[in-house]
C-alpha cells in the first residue's frame, strides 16, 4: 500500500461520519460497524472481512486525536500527497516516505518517516506501511524537431538530440532542502497552505504567507537549487530517425522523454521531421515523383529513355507512340522505403521540351511536319464548346 492510496482512503467515510464528526460520534459509529462485520460473524466472507480492517483502520486513526489532526492536515495538503500536478508544490511528498530506494538512499527518507511514522507506522489492523510508498511517475514527453537531407531521409539515420528537461534537483531529490535537512509541515497552516485572515467580521483564506501554499518550510534551503527542488539537466540521446521519413512527419520515439520518477516509464520523444528538398526527385506518400524531360519526336513517335533512380542504377523506360506531355509513368519499388522493408515507386512524369533553337535541318523537317498536317483543326471544338452557354 502506498502512503498516496493510503491518504486517498477517506476515514469518514469509512465510518460514515462526518468531518467534524464528536469522538462519540466516531466510537459508536465504529462500534456498529465493528459488530456488522466482524469477523465471527461473517465466517469466511471475504468482503466483510476487508471492511471490518478498513473500519478498524479508519478508527484507529480518527479515535486518536492527535493522529486525527496529522491525518486532516495532509489530506488538505496542497499537491504532493494527492498527486495533484501543476501546483504550486513542485514534488511528490511520496518520495519523502521512500524506503524502499536503493539502500542508504536516504536520510530524508527516515527522518520525515519519523515526523509521520505516528500515523503510518502504527499497523492499524491491516497493518500500516510505508514500504512502496514511493510513486511511480511517468516521464513528460519532449518534443523536438530535426533537419534532415533528402538522402539521409531515405536511408535512415541515427541523429543526437540535445534535450533540456526541468527535473527534480538531484543534490536534494527535489526537496528543496540541504542534505540531510528535510521540510517541515508548515507550522503557520499545519501543512493545508493556506489561511484565514479576518477582516471585520468576515474571514477569507489566503495562500499562506510563511510556505507561499506549499505547506511545508525549508529550513535549510539546499545550495544547489536554492530550495526550488528543480533542477535544468541536459543529456543527449541517440536518436533512430527510420528510413523513408519524409518532411512533416511526426515519429513518436518511444521512452526517449524525459525520464520517470521513482521507477516509473518515460516518457516519449516526438521529432518532427524536415526534410530538405532534393534537386531531382520530390516525394509523394510512399513515391518518388521525378519530371523528365523528352523530346517531342521523342514522345510522338515513342522512344526509349533513360531516367535516374533515386542512389541506383538509371532505367530505361519505354516511352510508347504518342505519349502526351505531362503523362506520368510509373517505375516499380524505385520510391522511398516502406516501414515493412518493401519500397514505393518512382513516378516519372514527362516534360515535352519545345526546340528553342532550330537549325536548317530541323526548321525545314518541322515545316515539313506542318504542312503534312495541314487541315487539322485543334481548336475547332474548343471554339464550339466555348460558344456553349
Ligand atoms: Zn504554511
Ligand atoms: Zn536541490
Amino acid at each position: 500500500m502506498s502512503t498516496k492510496d493510503y491518504l486517498e482512503k477517506d476515514y469518514y467515510k469509512v465510518l460514515g461520519v462526518s468531518k467534524s464528526a464528536s469522538q462519540d460520534e466516531i466510537k459508536k459509529s465504529y462500534r456498529k460497524l465493528a459488530r456488522k462485520y466482524h469477523p465471527d460473524a461473517n465466517k469466511g466472507d471475504v468482503d466483510s472481512e476487508e471492511r471490518f480492517k478498513e473500519v478498524s483502520e479508519a478508527y484507529d486513526v480518527l479515535s486518536d486525536e492527535k493522529r486525527r489532526k496529522e491525518y486532516d492536515a495532509m489530506r488538505a495538503m496542497p499537491g504532493g500527497f494527492r498527486g495533484q500536478q501543476g501546483g504550486g508544490f513542485g514534488f511528490d511528498l511520496g518520495d519523502l516516505f521512500g524506503q524502499t530506494g536503493t539502500s542508504g538512499a536516504g536520510g530524508a527518507g527516515e527522518r520525515i518517516g519519523d515526523i509521520f511514522g505516528g500515523l503510518f507506522n502504527r499497523g492499524g489492523a491491516t497493518g500500516g506501511r510505508t514500504t512502496g510508498a514511493r510513486r511511480a511517475r511517468r516521464g513528460a514527453d519532449v518534443e523536438t524537431e530535426v533537419t534532415l537531407s533528402f538522402g539521409r531521409s531515405m536511408n535512415g539515420v541515427t541523429v543526437p538530440i540535445k534535450l533540456t528537461s526541468e527535473a527534480a534537483c538531484p543534490t536534494c531529490r527535489g526537496t528543496g532542502a540541504k542534505a540531510g535537512t528535510v521540510p517541515r509541515v508548515c507550522p503557520n497552516c499545519e501543512g493545508t497552505g493556506h489561511e484565514t485572515r479576518n477582516l471585520g467580521s468576515f474571514g477569507f483564506q489566503e495562500p499562506c504567507r510563511e510556505c507561499r501554499g506549499r505547506g511545508l518550510v525549508v529550513d535549510d534551503p539546499c545550495t544547489t537549487c536554492h530550495g526550488s527542488g528543480r533542477a535544468t539537466g541536459t543529456r543527449t540521446i541517440q536518436a533512430r530517425i527510420p528510413a523513408g521519413v519524409a518532411d512533416g512527419q511526426k515519429i513518436r520515439l518511444k521512452g526517449k522523454g524525459a525520464p520517470g520518477e521513482n521507477g516509473g516509464p518515460a516518457g516519449d520523444l516526438y521529432v518532427n521531421i524536415k526534410v530538405l528538398p532534393h534537386r531531382a526527385f520530390g516525394r509523394s506518400g510512399d513515391n518518388l515523383t521525378l519530371t523528365v524531360p523528352v523530346t517531342f519526336p521523342e514522345a510522338a513517335l515513342g522512344a526509349e529513355i533513360k531516367v535516374p533512380t533515386f542512389q541506383g542504377q538509371p532505367v530505361t523506360l519505354r516511352l510508347p507512340e504518342g505519349t502526351p506531355n505531362g503523362r506520368t509513368l510509373r517505375v516499380k519499388g524505385r520510391g522511398a522505403p516502406r516501414r515493412d522493408g518493401t519500397k514505393g515507386d518512382l513516378l516519372v512524369t514527362i516534360d515535352v521540351q519545345v526546340p528553342q533553337k532550330l537549325d536548317d535541318t530541323t526548321r525545314e523537317a518541322l515545316e515539313r511536319m506542318r504542312a503534312a498536317g495541314d487541315g487539322d483543326d485543334l481548336r475547332g471544338e474548343l471554339l464550339q464548346q466555348a460558344r456553349e452557354e
